[in-house]
């Protein structure tokens, strides 16, 4: 493993021409190599030169705490949208359930007003018929008076 000049090509164990990979591990966060064209990938070859210097160990200290809040700082952005996503979702649900409640609430509205002029309507005749009733047992009381 040496240290080569970023401008220079390599042809991997395979034949081909290598890639720029990098590598994540701690103490060499985000330092670049080349390596195989197939990557880690199956039946690569185990080619591998640096691209980049050797990490100061300022570097080492500092950027694998960054990569590490990076990642954090990822995972909570990815449920935050997940939360938002579905917050959105019981919006749209709420929305569609209150507007159908709103038109069951008129229907019931429209329904009562219907039902209040039939009563009105209702008490009407009920009155009328009362006064029947009476005026008729009146004149039956007076048909048996006359009678006797
Ligand atoms: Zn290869």
């Amino acid at each position: 493993m040496s240290f080569h000049h970023p401008h220079s090509q390599y042809w991997c164990y395979c034949g081909k021409v290598s890639t720029v990979h990098c590598s994540w591990t701690d103490e060499n966060a985000g330092r670049r190599f080349y390596g195989c064209y197939k990557g880690r990938g199956p039946g690569h070859c185990n080619f591998f030169i640096w691209l980049d210097p050797k990490m100061c160990p300022r570097s080492l200290q500092i950027i694998p705490g960054l990569i590490r809040n990076k990642n954090k700082i990822e995972r909570e952005l990815k449920l935050t949208q997940e939360k938002q996503r579905r917050l959105w979702a019981i919006v749209v649900v709420s929305s569609i359930l209150l507007n159908r409640a709103n038109k069951a609430l008129k229907l019931n509205q429209a329904n009562k007003k219907e039902l209040e002029v039939e009563m009105k309507a209702l008490r009407a005749t009920e009155k009328k018929l009362w006064a029947v009733i009476i005026l008729m047992f009146s004149f039956f009381v007076y048909a048996i008076m006359i009678a006797g």
